[in-house]
């Protein structure tokens, strides 16, 4: 609106201009031959013509004031004055000028009139009646009045054209920015992550491209950003699924990553990431090695203890993360549980010393007591009868630990080879075989063992494992039973497991023992497990065949009251 109106208004200011100096030179030109003719008239009058009555007609007549001058610059005749009154002519610019040159003009105030009047003057050479100048004049005012009817004119088509042009103006503006506005909002839900909306495409070349090229643009974003959270959740899963703590961080100490294990190991609860590393790590150690990664020690190495739910040992190692660049953005930390491999380091270590020392003793006595014998002692025959005896028992029991060790690896093989196999079948006759397998023990040590069981009871189970498991349990209840006691061995189902119950009377087990008795080479009194002949390894059998069913064992004993070993096996 405003250029319109500035370049109409621009437009306009010169046309009126233009037509006002066209006007005026018009009206010069008009005037000018207005006095030719007059000059003309008059020089064909008679020479006693009487002017100063000819001239005021002629004056209203053509609407100009016609003076007449005398050489000397006297008034002969005014179409609209008394000659005779007006003051001398010669000092008037336009009839000097005429005097001078011919014609002359001027544009002034007139002081006979009282007004601004336009004069044409002419000299007239042969002055005829003695007139030897005639000047027309007009009022500014008339020629005012005809050019202001043509400023009318442009005035009122300044506006037209404005009013027309605004019009148009808005008629055309909103055809453009209607769908401008729709692409723009389209625009704002892109921004706004709404990438599936598809804009129209507007009529208009420029903004069917336009629009065009945004919905090309939101489909390539909405595949890269897809492409994007596809590759994230990728790599979220693969950290997620690790068995290894992934931790990253950037330079400033800020999680970048961290996995599932990560977060477990470091007891890390909520969001970790973006977070400074001593907020969330409270292990000082593991943050003294992240700021050795980040300080730029390469490939570092190293094993931490971490306190949670008891000490976690873990291998950490620590490299340096590397931006798209090939430059350092932080440090990379993996940490690796091994808490439970060096706990079957050390099993492995103390089972090879225990069952040197298990060893060791009898082989010690029996060389000890046949360098006795060697010795001379052989020649007493009671003494050779007595130490061959002991020989022999120390033997057995080398047989014994040997068998036990022998069975003990054989079940963690079969474990290990997936080759036990578990056929569905009876529990009650596999209690009373072995049972009886204990028979002769129970008689020699006076202790009454008394079977309760179901006769219906089923169960998957491995019956020669199982019996060698319940003998195992039936055994211990009848060596750790004072002579006269009894043992009960019942069995039940409930609806998960079938409870195998082996119950003695005997000297029960102090709590803190229990945790340790499923051990290899484990016993609560070495003496007197020795002097029974265990091997300590019978316990440790019966966890291993138990496991191999898929079921547990549990213990209940009160020192001095007795004792229950439970074996549980799923249904
Ligand atoms: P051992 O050959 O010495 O009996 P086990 O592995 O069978 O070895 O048992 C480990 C230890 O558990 C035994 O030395 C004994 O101290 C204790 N124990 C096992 N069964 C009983 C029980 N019924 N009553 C008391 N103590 C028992």
């Amino acid at each position: 609106f405003l250029i319109n109106l500035v370049s109409l208004m621009a437009i306009g200011g010169v046309a009126a201009e233009v037509a006002r100096r066209v006007m005026n030179r018009q009206q010069h030109r008009d005037l000018e031959a207005r006095a030719r003719y007059l000059g003309k008239w008059v020089s064909a009058l008679d020479d006693r013509a009487n002017l100063q009555s000819l001239i005021p007609p002629l004056g209203a007549e053509t609407e100009t004031r016609i003076t007449l001058i005398s050489r000397s610059g006297q008034a002969l005749a005014d179409s609209h004055q008394d000659a005779a009154a007006m003051d001398n002519h010669l000092e008037r610019p336009e009839v000097a000028e005429a005097l001078e040159k011919g014609v002359g003009e001027r544009m002034r105030f007139s002081q006979t009139l009282g007004r601004d009047m336009m004069y044409v003057a002419l000299r007239l050479d042969d002055e005829p009646a003695g007139a030897a100048i005639v000047r027309v004049s007009l009022t500014k005012s008339y020629i005012d009045q005809s050019i202001g009817g043509i400023y009318r004119r442009i005035a009122w088509a300044v506006v037209i054209v404005f009013v027309a042009a605004a019009v148009a103006g808005v008629v055309i503006s909103n055809w453009i920015s209607r769908p401008l506005e729709v692409i723009r909002r389209g625009a704002e839900r892109f921004a706004r992550g709404d990438l599936d909306l598809v804009l129209p495409i507007p009529d208009s070349l420029e903004l069917a491209d336009l629009a065009d090229t945004m919905n090309q643009m939101a489909a390539q974003l909405r595949d890269r950003i897809d492409t994007l959270l596809r590759e994230r959740s990728e790599r979220e899963a693969v950290f997620a699924s690790m068995a290894e703590g992934v931790v990253a961080v950037d330079e400033d100490e800020r999680v970048i990553v961290c996995n599932a294990a990560a977060a477990w190991l470091l007891g890390i609860a909520g969001k970790a990431r973006g977070q400074k590393m001593e907020a969330v790590v409270a292990d000082e150690d593991l943050r003294l090695f992240a700021r050795r990664v980040l300080a730029g020690e390469r490939d570092l190495n190293d094993e931490i203890t971490l306190k949670r739910e008891g000490k976690v040992l873990v291998r950490v190692s620590g490299r340096a993360l590397r931006g798209a660049q090939g430059r350092d953005i932080g440090a990379l930390i993996v940490l690796d549980d091994i808490t439970r491999l060096r706990q079957l380091e050390n099993i492995r270590r103390d089972f090879v010393s225990n069952v040197s020392h298990e060893l060791r003793t009898p082989i010690t006595s029996i060389k000890g007591f046949v360098e006795t014998l060697l010795d001379g002692a052989m020649d007493n025959r009671d003494d050779l009868v007595r130490f061959l005896g002991i020989i022999s028992k120390h033997v057995s029991r080398l047989g014994a630990i040997i068998d036990d060790l022998l069975s003990l690896s054989r079940i963690e093989q079969e474990i290990e080879d997936k080759h036990i196999h578990l056929t569905e079948g009876m529990v009650a006759p596999i209690l009373e075989s072995s049972v009886m397998a204990c028979e002769v023990l129970a008689r020699d040590r006076n202790v009454d063992v008394v079977l309760d069981t179901p006769e219906r009871l089923r169960g998957r189970i491995n019956p020669t494992l199982l019996e060698q498991a319940v003998v195992n349990l039936i055994d211990n209840a009848i060596k750790y039973s004072p002579s006269g006691g009894r043992v009960v061995i019942t069995a039940r189902e409930d609806s998960k497991e079938i409870i195998i119950e082996v119950r003695d009377q005997g000297r029960g087990i102090a709590e803190e023992f229990i945790p340790r008795l499923f051990e290899r080479f484990y016993r609560v009194d070495q003496a007197r497990s020795r002097e029974l002949g265990g091997t300590g390894l019978g316990l440790a059998i019966v966890k291993h065949i138990v496991n191999a069913h898929g079921g547990r064992v549990t213990v209940e004993s009160k020192e001095g009251e007795g004792s229950v070993f439970r074996i549980h096996l799923p249904r």
